[in-house]
């Protein structure tokens, strides 16, 4: 039985303070109906709350912690640098060698701007894409969450898609309809479309391999007929590598399925825990971008030298070993194997999506290949499980439409330890 007193006093008085008593909205746990556990502290795979709890950690501030938690070598270089002040808005040679770093693990990646969200790096790489094309209508795939531009909260997943409102109000019907979401992995109706529209589409953006909708992958012949397609119109490719950069594969979705877009959006792991993402792409779009040419993108803490050096630190763990990725990619098949075998003990119809060190279960009969799928697989199993495993120790994310994280810090025992759990929770479920 899990206690939870101080958080629940905490999290009233947030209530009170903030919408929802968070600052996004997936955090409250409104939808498993639970009060959400507040953080002390984390330390490798385990994460602490203030009522003295102990859990393994696959939420990894969702996605960032690829070297787990307060890693000793970042937390050294924040330390150092910290002491030579904050941010001072003005160019530093950190900034080039994180720039440098990315651009050697993703050569699509010719030129590329910092920004300080996955939020910022979309929306800024839409409007390059609008200005160097001329063109004002994108695509985007349904179920895919590319942060919260107003161009993109159509038909968009992970906290929308768990809170039922895949369409935020607030968003004008102009911007709304610039907007063209298809299914994911629809191939012919995506051709269809081009076939009609494509001379007036700026831009396709995906998730390459998406993890907002749960993780779903991309089936064959998706993404190369994205690439083939747009190529034909004009249209600028922008891959969306925010959550799977550095983590399906250390070189993306883009290595992984050999598919060079023309644009990508990075986040999460490039900033090592600190707010960083980034976007850039060919040089002769990122040519636009201000002050070489006239697409406007700033940003006041942009490059700032905490991020970069905690983005920096992070690259430096996951690529100096490498066998970092490989490792942890075999632990969180070692889980998803075990996950699957539990479930079938207990009588459980589960499909197991990876992808490198990223993994998320449906409870569904059926193959889940796009948000119909996902949206359609059990959701109050989904809340039971998630309920059954946070009480024994094991934080996950609490929607279903949300991808689970595997770091570098895991062990074999946390694996075989969720596992166990599992087993338990499924019963519970059952
Ligand atoms: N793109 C993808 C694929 C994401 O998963 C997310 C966030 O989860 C974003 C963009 C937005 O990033 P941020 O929350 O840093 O604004």
């Amino acid at each position: 039985m899990l206690h939870l007193e101080k958080s629940t006093t905490a999290f009233n008085k947030a209530k009170t303070l903030m919408p929802g008593g968070v600052n996004s909205p997936v955090r409250s746990y409104a939808r498993v109906h639970c009060t959400p556990p507040f953080i002390a502290y984390a330390k490798g795979s385990h994460i602490y709350d203030i009522d003295g709890n102990a859990y393994i950690d696959y939420v990894g501030s969702w996605g960032p912690m690829i070297a787990g938690h307060a890693h000793p070598r970042v937390v050294k270089a924040l330390h150092d640098a910290v002491e030579r002040g904050t941010s001072y808005g003005a160019p530093t040679t950190i900034e080039s060698d994180l720039a440098e770093m990315v651009r050697y693990l993703y050569p699509s990646i010719e030129k590329i701007r910092m920004v300080n969200s996955g939020t910022e790096a979309t929306m800024s790489a839409l409007r390059v894409a609008r200005g160097f094309t001329g063109r004002n209508k994108i695509i985007k795939f349904i179920g895919c969450y590319h942060g919260h531009g107003d161009s993109l909260l159509v038909k968009a997943g992970s906290g929308l898609a768990t809170f039922g409102c895949p369409d935020s109000p607030g968003i004008t019907p102009g911007t709304a309809a610039d907007t063209i979401a298809l299914p994911y992995n629809d191939i012919p109706t995506f051709q269809k479309t081009m076939r009609t529209l494509g001379n007036s589409v700026a831009a396709v953006i995906v998730e390459p391999i998406a993890g907002n909708m749960g993780l779903i992958l991309p089936q064959e012949g998706f993404l190369q007929t994205l690439r083939e397609v747009t190529k034909t119109y004009g249209t600028v490719l922008i891959f969306d590598e925010v959550m799977c950069g550095f983590r399906c594969n250390l070189r993306g979705a883009q290595d992984m399925y050999h598919i060079l877009p023309d644009m990508t959006c990075l986040g999460k792991i490039i900033g090592g825990g600190l707010p960083v993402a980034a976007y850039g792409g060919r040089a002769d779009i990122m040519h636009c971008v201000s002050p070489e040419g006239p697409v406007y993108q700033a940003g006041t803490l942009s490059g700032n030298p905490l991020a970069m050096t905690a983005g920096l630190e992070t690259l430096k763990i996951i690529t100096e070993d490498p066998c970092y990725i490989p490792k942890t990619t075999a632990l969180t098949t070692l889980l998803v194997d075990g996950l699957k075998t539990a479930a079938a003990a207990a009588g459980i119809s589960l499909c197991a999506h990876q992808a490198g060190t990223m993994f998320s279960i449906f409870f569904s009969k059926n193959a889940v290949i796009d948000y119909e799928g996902a949206a359609a697989a059990d959701q109050t199993m989904f809340c039971k499980y998630f309920l059954a495993m946070l009480a024994q120790g094991i934080y996950l994310p609490p929607s279903q439409f949300e991808t689970c994280f595997v770091s570098g810090t895991h062990t074999d025992i946390d694996i075989h330890t969720t596992i166990e759990a599992s087993r338990t929770a499924f019963q519970k479920a059952a």
